[in-house]
């Protein structure tokens, strides 16, 4: 199987725009192009989820795919919306007319979408969300049984444990976010591995960061590899990881697609000089930022109500530079509530001001704590 998902998240659209992610009106004739170049190409994973386009990315598919292709020529990977469901009455209902939506009778990837260890504890269990995904696996309605996640590796270790039916954790993995406190992508990928489950990437390119990279990385990855983008190496870097079966890339547009399957339909992991030059890039990357943190930790040192002020800096730091590329932040704020929960937040600052003391240079760490708290409260929609 070739390691490209088709993300269904972004499908191309007709007309002016206002959020990509609930947009209905999707440009048919395009996603018809992109499903028949995909398929053609050798690719057959397609990734969608009931919220998608507000339920339309599942009905594009029926149209664009399922009733163009014979169904056992492409993998169709669905999600319950875990955050929707309160009561476990809700389940059936939402996954038949999942079934309808997208016009099938079984899924080969089903995954319960977006898993945090509250939403985990407050509905997932007590609707006994996995045991009907169990039952729908055994009746033949689902082939495979995974999950996304979002949350620190500690949870996804606790989960895993406590449920060795799932086969494939989806999880957000780049090269940006490997060494991270906020998505904490290599620590999740060796939770998943000692479990001996597989992994599916999302956000390989970080929602289109990794797409736009400094003239000097650039430069650099021109040397190596003259005709790739600096999307491509990002989509690499994820692909090249053991255990991998899948890498998603949420393509808008032809052209998009075009590029992915160029350098994914003979697949060449990273080697080491290109490993290097994506490590060189993330410090090129964390040197341009709204406050001027080199991350020494001295501050989280001394700070008596113990809260972690250099990762809530470096989490703000990132979201200004998504913002600035003209981003979505959601995605990266999803992981904002679980750090705030492991870590003590910025609100209990009583500005007693022995973080700035020690503060190398020279930051009024107070004041750039209150922002930089406030902003990921203020917007964080969980
Ligand atoms: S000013 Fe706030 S962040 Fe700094 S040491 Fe005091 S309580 Fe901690
Ligand atoms: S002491 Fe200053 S530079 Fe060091 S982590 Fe804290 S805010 Fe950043």
């Amino acid at each position: 199987m070739k390691k490209l998902g088709f993300g269904c998240m972004r499908l191309p659209l007709q007309g002016e725009v206002e959020d990509i992610f609930s947009a209905e009106n999707i440009d048919m004739n395009q996603l018809c192009q992109m499903v028949d170049t995909f398929i053609e190409r050798g690719f057959t994973y397609f990734d969608t989820s009931y919220v998608y386009h507000n339920g339309k990315s599942e009905v594009a598919l029926k149209e664009a795919l399922v009733k163009r292709y014979p169904r056992d020529s492409f993998l169709l990977a669905d999600k319950l919306p875990t955050f929707s469901i309160t009561k476990p009455e809700q389940i059936p209902a939402i996954f038949e007319e999942q079934l309808e939506r997208c016009g099938v009778t079984y899924f080969d990837y089903y995954l319960l979408h977006n898993i945090w260890e509250t939403n985990y504890d407050v509905n997932i269990v007590p609707c006994d969300e996995f045991g009907f995904a169990r039952r729908m696996k055994e009746a033949g309605k689902i082939r495979h049984l995974g999950m996304s996640f979002h949350d620190s590796p500690e949870a996804l270790d606790r989960i895993l444990t406590e449920h060795p039916e799932v086969e494939f954790v989806q999880i957000a993995l780049n090269y940006y976010d490997w060494n991270s406190e906020f998505v904490q992508s290599r620590r999740c990928y060796e939770v998943i591995r000692k479990h001996g489950r597989q992994v599916i990437v999302m956000q390989p390119v970080k929602g289109g960061m990794l797409s736009q990279v400094p003239q000097s990385v650039k430069n650099e990855m021109n040397q190596l590899q003259p005709d790739m983008t600096p999307a491509s190496w990002a989509v690499r870097f994820a692909a090249s990881l053991e255990g991998v079966i899948m890498v998603l890339s949420g393509m808008s547009s032809i052209q998009q697609m075009m590029d992915n399957t160029s350098y994914m339909q003979e697949f060449v992991p990273l080697n080491q000089k290109e490993q290097e030059v994506l490590v060189k890039a993330v410090g090129v990357m964390k040197q341009s930022k709204a406050i001027t943190c080199t991350q020494c930790r001295k501050c989280d040192e001394v700070c008596p109500k113990n809260i972690h002020i250099s990762d809530i800096f470096a989490t703000y730091n990132t979201i200004m530079r998504q913002r600035e590329q003209g981003l979505n932040i959601n995605v990266e704020l999803n992981y904002y509530r679980p750090l705030k929960r492991r870590q003590h937040g910025g609100d209990l600052c009583d500005a007693c001001g022995k973080c700035s003391a020690v503060c190398p240079v020279q930051i009024d760490v107070a004041k750039e704590l209150k922002l930089a708290s406030e902003f990921q409260d203020e917007n964080s929609f969980w």
